[in-house]
């Protein structure tokens, strides 16, 4: 039997209950734990969710942690530097992940905004049909997410394209670094954020940007909230986007009094497009543990400069 591994994270009991069964199941060799119930000399491994700092800081032996979530912005900011972090890179979560992406994509595509809008002013109106292959989709971040999302945009027929930091091997158009993002912007009928939350994707997405891309153009961000301008979004649909799908915000839960609820160019969706599934999840852990234990070797970990 293996030395235990600590479960810890601002999480409800019952979910914090449903972690640690699900990652005993998955690691039947290792006892899984509470952080309170365990020694905290004994510890080297924490598997967190939004955990507090103060209480991974009095680890005294900790050597590196797994989070069960993709994105670790709060994680990079506020754990030691030289603490390796981990985070969940699970297939099934780009999965779910690319089937929102795809499904949104289908609302704003078939007009979905419009006739909802139609429908309360009881107004009988047909617009003329899109078809996928005639709307050019922009990927932003072409990582776990974006690549999936991508994959599952261009097999329902959409002309995809995409950005990131670095270059990339892709069957799409890759555009690369702050000189692609322009000529992205400007031919994309729907762009999709799934950009990490890091200091130089804050506030990327403002009103010069926004300007950049096409009358009529929507926009969907399910990266993270601190990559869009709201003021500029706000102009923008005066001007000339069409809808915004946001699922992602700056602060969580979105304020009551936020102008995104009630305005008509806007979904807002609290931060479901790709839920962690803690049964897939904890296997991905489960496999990471039994990989170091066997080769000494971490999985890749969170880059603390580049903030992902
Ligand atoms: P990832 O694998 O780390 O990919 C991040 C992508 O963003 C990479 O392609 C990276 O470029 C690109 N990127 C980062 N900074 C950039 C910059 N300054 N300029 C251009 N491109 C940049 O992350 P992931 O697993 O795909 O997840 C992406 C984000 O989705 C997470 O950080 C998380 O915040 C969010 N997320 C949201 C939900 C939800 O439910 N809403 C669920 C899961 C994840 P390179 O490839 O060149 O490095």
């Amino acid at each position: 039997m293996h030395s235990p591994i600590v479960f810890t994270g601002r999480v409800s009991d019952a979910e914090a209950r449903e972690w640690i069964e699900a990652l005993s199941a998955a690691l039947p060799e290792t006892p899984v734990v509470a952080l309170a119930d365990a020694d905290p000399q004994g510890i080297e491994v924490a598997i967190v969710a939004n955990p507090d700092p103060e209480v991974l800081r009095g680890l005294p032996n900790l050597k590196w942690v797994h989070s069960v979530w993709a994105g670790v912005e709060r994680l990079v900011a506020d754990l030691p530097a030289d603490l390796p972090i981990v985070r969940l890179i699970d297939p099934e979560l780009s999965r779910v992940m690319g089937e929102a992406v795809l499904a949104w994509t289908l609302y704003l595509q078939r007009d979905m905004p419009v006739y909802a809008r139609q429908q309360a002013l009881r107004r009988w109106e047909q617009r003329p049909y899109r078809a996928p292959s005639d709307l050019t989709v922009g990927v932003l971040g072409l990582g776990h997410m974006g690549r999936t999302a991508a994959g599952r945009l261009k097999q329902a027929g959409f002309h995809v394209i995409g950005w990131s930091r670095t270059p990339k091997a892709a069957d799409i158009e890759v555009y690369t670094g702050a000189e692609g993002l322009e000529p992205l912007l400007r031919q994309a009928d729907i762009v999709v954020s799934l950009l990490p939350a890091t200091p130089e994707t804050r506030g990327l997405l403002n009103a010069e940007r926004l300007n950049w891309l096409p009358q009529g153009a929507g926009l969907i961000n399910f990266g993270r909230g601190s990559v869009l301008d709201i003021d500029a979004l706000l102009v923008a649909l005066d001007r000339h986007l069409s809808h915004a799908v946001l699922d992602v915000f700056a602060r969580e839960p979105l304020e009551a009094a936020s102008p995104l609820w009630d305005h008509p160019g806007v979904t807002v969706l609290p931060h479901i497009s790709a839920p962690t599934h803690v049964r897939t999840a904890a296997g991905v852990v489960a496999d990471n543990l039994r990989r170091w234990r066997a080769t000494g070797d971490l999985p890749p970990v969170v880059d603390r400069v580049r903030g992902y």
